[in-house]
């Protein structure tokens, strides 16, 4: 069969980009779910696997590249004046259509080859645009390409799928990556051009081992219909933080199990496909467990659970009792079983525990930036902003720990969602009279509200007074002064996000003020007595007086 089809211009089929640098041409294919249609005839389901055989003739001096290692070009004659070649690729393992690609142009192109633990050869290609060459950055790619492979065929223990791992940056893609099998394409946002933070290339890697895992959850064994694609892309996530509903089930079945359990699966349906329920059998044989009741209350059922602690405390401060309760929003009643573990903080020199209750987030408040495990401080952080965005806690409640915290928030990646996050609670959600009249109050606020005190310190000038802070510390011994240093190059590194945030604040507020004054469902932006209590179900009058709503939250009613 012979067919002409036009290029596409929105990553949908073939793209052809055309650079405006140099005017040299680039193009590639993209197909998921179900674009392949328009480049060659097929039917577009996950489960209709085929082995494919690409031909490709093309411009002698292009570069082409597919699923398969890509063949020494043979002449192929002339067209429109210029030298052809074809490229005769290999058939591919059975592949479903929407993985299969050719990218073919004037790339530049790096080769190097990888031997895993195993002694499997794999050959690593990078290719990318010629005016962007300087940028591709191979020694960096290599090494988490390399990292990854060695790291997901250890975890499996199983060969590398297939033959080849090419990694190409495109130009105009309108996806972040695609795991096309073997030709991963990747979008030109992800190449760096000028300096970028720390977080910019953590998130690049999370992109390059995300694609990696998928030549095992997708592309290796891969879901029967697009209903499960959720399955493919959560298991994809295992590299960088596995999706919740995948956590609870390693959680439910022991990490052990739940590897050795894929382990098998992978072996059953290689090069196949497979369902949930496969899956499930495959984990129920590995651990021991029935799983139908879990896969009942985790997936067949909508709406997140909030997970609350109940405990007393007696004289001595012990706790004489403890109990998580579980919630579920009004509309989706379901109560799951949850595998959870419990944080309990002190913070010298008084004990406290560290939950959200009244007191957890007094001390929370206080000292969001004193703690020393990443994970413990990012857990509070995304715990606070939900709190914020569910009206539980008031946005000036927020505020004050956020202008606490990121003087010592040492992960830019950290600090890049507070700022997102701020601004849009500042803009939706906060008081449009609580505009800092004076820059020093500014300067106060970021010092921690202690302007007597800080009346020396460098706040105003966008600098925190974390440094004042530290120095009021005063010296508690070397590990303690270790500690700090450690703290000020974290910081320091993460200096730029942070000023950033800080001078956007008094603007948020300003936004804020001119927003409307009216009185929502869901907001309120005047600050008055009679809002104190609406939490508890005042009804609160609008403040055109023709509006009068029962308050689900006023997050005044929380203020500090
Ligand atoms: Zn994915």
């Amino acid at each position: 069969m012979v067919a002409d089809c036009a290029y596409a211009s929105d990553s949908k089929g073939m793209h052809r980009a055309v650079d405006s640098a140099d005017g040299k041409v680039y193009c590639y294919t993209n197909f998921e779910p179900a674009d392949g249609r328009r480049v060659y005839a097929n039917f577009e389901q996950p489960d209709l696997k085929a082995s494919f055989t690409f031909r490709v003739i093309a411009p002698a001096h292009w570069t082409v590249l597919s699923n398969q290692p890509a063949p020494e070009p043979e002449p192929a004659g002339e067209a429109s004046g210029v030298a052809t070649a074809v490229w005769q690729f290999p058939p591919t393992p059975r592949i479903s259509t929407y993985l299969t690609a050719v990218v073919a142009g004037e790339y530049h192109l790096v080769r190097e080859s990888h031997t895993t633990p195993a002694g499997q050869e794999i050959p690593l290609g990078l290719a990318g645009r010629q005016s962007l060459a300087s940028h591709l950055e191979p020694d960096d790619m290599f090494a988490v390409t390399r990292q990854g492979l060695d790291y997901y065929t250890g975890l499996f223990e199983s060969r590398y799928p297939f033959e080849n791992y090419d990694q190409v940056f495109v130009p105009e893609f309108a996806a972040g990556a695609m795991e096309n099998a073997g030709c991963i394409t990747i979008s030109e946002r992800l190449l760096f051009r000028s300096k970028v933070t720390d977080a910019m290339h953590e998130l690049r890697a999370t992109v390059i081992l995300h694609e990696m895992a998928h030549m095992c959850f997708g592309d290796l064994v891969t879901m029967k219909w697009w209903d499960d694609l959720w399955l493919n892309e959560s298991f994809a996530k295992v590299s960088a933080a596995l999706s919740s509903v995948l956590k609870q089930l390693m959680a439910c079945t022991g990490r052990d199990a739940f590897f050795a359990g894929l382990r098998a699966y992978f072996t059953e349906h290689s090069h196949r496909n497979a369902t949930l329920a496969d899956l499930l059998r495959a984990l129920e044989a590995s651990s021991g467990l029935s799983l139908s009741d879990w896969a009942k209350a985790w997936l067949q059922t909508a709406g997140p659970n909030t997970l609350r602690p109940q405990f007393a405390v007696g004289a001595d401060g012990a706790f004489t009792q403890f109990a998580v309760l579980q919630e579920a929003p009004g509309g989706y009643p379901t109560l799951r079983p949850h595998h959870i573990a419990l944080g309990l903080y002190n913070r010298q020199p008084d004990g406290s525990l560290l939950r959200f209750d009244e007191r957890s987030l007094a001390t929370l408040t206080e000292s969001i930036g004193m703690f020393a495990d990443s994970i413990a401080w990012s857990v509070c952080w995304s715990a606070v902003l939900d709190m914020v965005q569910r009206a539980e806690l008031s946005v000036p409640a927020f505020v004050t720990m956020l202008v606490r915290g990121i003087g010592v928030e040492p992960a830019v990646s950290v600090l890049q969602t507070l700022h997102t996050t701020a601004a849009r609670l500042m803009t939706a959600m906060a008081d449009p009279g609580w505009v800092p009249a004076r820059p020093d109050r500014r300067g106060t606020a970021a010092c921690g509200g202690r302007p007597r005190r800080h009346a020396g310190c460098r706040a105003q000038g966008g600098r925190l007074g974390a440094a004042h802070r530290l120095a009021r510390a005063g010296p508690r011994g070397r590990r303690r002064n270790r500690q700090r240093i450690r703290a000020t190059r974290a910081r320091r590194a993460a200096e730029p996000e942070r000023r950033r945030l800080l001078e956007v604040l008094p603007e948020l507020w300003q936004t804020a003020a001119s927003t409307s004054g009216d009185c929502l469902a869901t907001r309120c932006f005047r600050r008055s007595r009679r809002h104190r209590n609406c939490w508890t179900g005042w009804t609160c009058s609008s403040l055109s007086g023709s509006v009068t709503r029962p308050w689900s939250g006023c997050w005044w009613s929380t203020g500090t």
